[in-house]
């Protein structure tokens, strides 16, 4: 049995997708090869986006040989597509190891926006959310992040210029992993997505997020809060009997300071939980000195999950409160309703859930 771990160990393939462009050129200098191969190869990876080592012509074919019985590339792969009446796609994305995850692409005046995942699976327990109703899977390598956007842009033959990390998991969750997906995206020698166009999600893991802010990353930061207080917040979110909102607004505040980037908190709307007049006049109270904006998401109802959406009426009231205290507030416009537009559906019917 030992023996088996151990081959199969032994036997595993470097995952080239994930090696950024220094370790890119570690790796080419490991293989004996010129130093110019590891720009080349990185180029036909992360800005070609080839799927295959064959696809590499101007290498030279005994190369590509030591790759193919070596590396892996081809680790993600489209499974499944559902398109929306407004252009929204939703693709179900195969791993190498027979899990999967979803990643949506929306189409807007201003570019192509694609929404990934960043784990198989959830283990915050949100009570609204379909993509952690079985837990954590395990977390995605960068070469699975970026696989689900240049998929994607090849298949479509488009541009992807916003990526958000707002599918299943949190990305906080799979911190390294994440941060290094973040930087390679960016990378001039790859797709070179500016940091400004990329909007990370999370359910506020206050030590990570100061982590991250001196990672020194000029992306967006989007915090789920959904309540005003920290009891009605527990009733939601398990996460919250962790991290109090005085400790997300503490965090947020050094972001603030640090970056002079403003903050997005995100509040899914749900009827008679978090709707109510009071809950918007505490949000306000709560947020009001704060550089931010919130964006309001009525709820996409999931079977089997808690809350339901509030009437129009009620989200347009709960918008113009905001307001009123001059908070910078939107209503996330709705794209791809008509498909399984909320976080994990796709994932657990592929799953049989
Ligand atoms: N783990 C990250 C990313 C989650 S998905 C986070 O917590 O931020 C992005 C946003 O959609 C989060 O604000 C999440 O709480 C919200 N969300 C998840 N399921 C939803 C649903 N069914 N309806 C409305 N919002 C939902």
């Amino acid at each position: 049995m030992d023996g088996d771990i151990l081959a199969a160990e032994l036997l595993e393939k470097i995952d080239i997708m994930s090696l950024d462009s220094d370790e890119m050129a570690e790796f080419i200098e490991s293989t004996g090869e010129k130093s110019f191969r590891a720009k080349q190869l990185y180029g036909w990876i992360h800005k070609k986006l080839a799927y295959s080592f064959d696809e590499m012509t101007n290498l030279p074919k005994e190369f590509r040989e030591k790759l193919n019985n070596n590396c892996t590339i081809d680790s993600t792969s489209i499974a499944d597509v559902q398109e929306s009446a407004d252009g929204t796609r939703k693709y179900l994305m195969q791993l190498s190891d027979g899990n999967a995850v979803e990643s949506v692409l929306m189409k807007y005046k201003h570019g192509n926006s694609v929404c990934i995942s960043t784990q198989a699976g959830c283990r915050m327990g949100c009570k609204f959310c379909a993509s952690t109703t079985g837990g954590l899977d395990r977390n995605l390598k960068p070469s699975e992040m970026l696989g689900q956007i240049y998929r994607i842009q090849r298949a479509t033959g488009e541009r992807v210029s916003n990526v958000i990390l707002m599918g299943i998991g949190e990305p906080l969750d799979n911190y390294a992993n994440v941060v290094k997906f973040i930087k390679m995206l960016s990378d001039r020698n790859g797709l070179n997505i500016s940091q400004r166009n990329i909007t990370l999600s999370t359910c506020g893991l206050v030590e990570k997020l100061i982590s991250l802010v001196d990672e020194h990353l000029g992306i967006t930061i989007a915090i789920s809060l959904h309540a005003p207080d920290d009891a009605l917040r527990r009733s939601i979110m398990p996460v919250a009997c962790k991290y109090s909102i005085h400790d997300i607004i503490k965090a947020c505040k050094y972001y603030i300071e640090k970056t002079g980037r403003r903050i997005t908190f995100e509040y899914s709307l749900m009827e008679g939980v978090n709707d109510r007049p009071e809950h918007a006049e505490k949000l306000a109270g709560l947020l009001y000195s704060l550089n931010c904006h919130v964006n309001l998401i009525p709820l996409n109802p999931v079977k089997g999950r808690m809350g339901n959406r509030p009437a129009g009426i009620d989200i347009q009231h709960f918008k113009s409160m905001l307001e009123k205290k001059h908070i910078n507030v939107t209503i996330r416009r709705e794209m791809g309703s008509d498909i399984d537009a909320a976080c994990g559906q796709l994932r657990n019917k592929n799953k049989g859930g």
